[in-house]
């Protein structure tokens, strides 16, 4: 699948907030965002931050922000959105609790990886299993009572181990939780539920966008 491959922290600073992209960094003093300011990158940003922002303008970006967050593309943010309408209950609820879901994002959560993306790569190169299943979609949709787990001879990665060690640091969301620190498993024990999502998203502001 296509990916956006430019610097991370411009996305950041684009948004203006923290959308948590690169790992570490992102919790230290040398984040962009921390060392600059929330000011849009590039020669004109500061500029860029004075002008009025529209309606729509602010629901474009609101939008921007998530799939950033989320690491996807116009097309499957688009088709979850579409599923999530079509589910009873609050759309906007419903799409960030179906993202959350993602398997790449619960394998970021549970902390064998540093940030969403190596979640992605972890689970598409085959290091994760579901229920002692090698599950290798990063869009795969966990479930209460699910296992996931890094497979045995990817254990001892690297980066799986690094992230492990200091998942804790980052705090877990509470539909997870971890089983076994040493074969590296974890639990899904609930639906997560909007006040999981510790970001600072307005969801309603991507429903009103989808809604035009
Ligand atoms: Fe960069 Fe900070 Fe954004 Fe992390 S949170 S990607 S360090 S600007």
């Amino acid at each position: 699948m296509a990916r956006y491959r430019d610097a991370k922290c411009r996305l950041c600073r684009r948004e203006g907030a923290k959308l948590f992209l690169k790992g570490e960094r992102c919790f230290k003093p040398s984040c962009a965002i921390e060392k600059r300011g929330a000011t849009p990158p590039g020669q004109h940003g500061r500029d860029q931050r004075r002008t009025k922002v529209t309606g729509y303008g602010t629901q474009l970006r609101e939008k921007q922000k998530v799939k950033r967050i989320y690491g996807m593309l116009e097309k499957q943010f688009r088709i979850f959105f579409e599923k999530a309408a079509q589910q009873k209950g609050v759309t906007g609820e419903t799409l960030l609790s179906m993202l959350e879901r993602r398997l790449d994002n619960a394998v970021f959560r549970l902390g064998f990886a540093i940030n969403r993306r190596q979640g992605r790569q972890l689970v598409a190169h085959g290091h994760i299993a579901v229920n002692g299943r090698r599950v290798n979609i990063p869009s795969f949709f966990v479930r209460p009572g699910d296992r996931v787990s890094v497979i045995e001879g990817s254990r001892k990665n690297v980066h799986v181990m690094s992230a492990w060690q200091t998942a804790s640091g980052r705090g877990r969301p509470s539909w997870l939780e971890v089983t076994d620190l040493e074969k590296m498993e974890g639990r899904v024990t609930a639906l997560p539920r909007r006040e999981d999502i510790d970001q600072d998203i307005n969801e309603q502001l991507i429903v009103e966008l989808y809604s035009k």
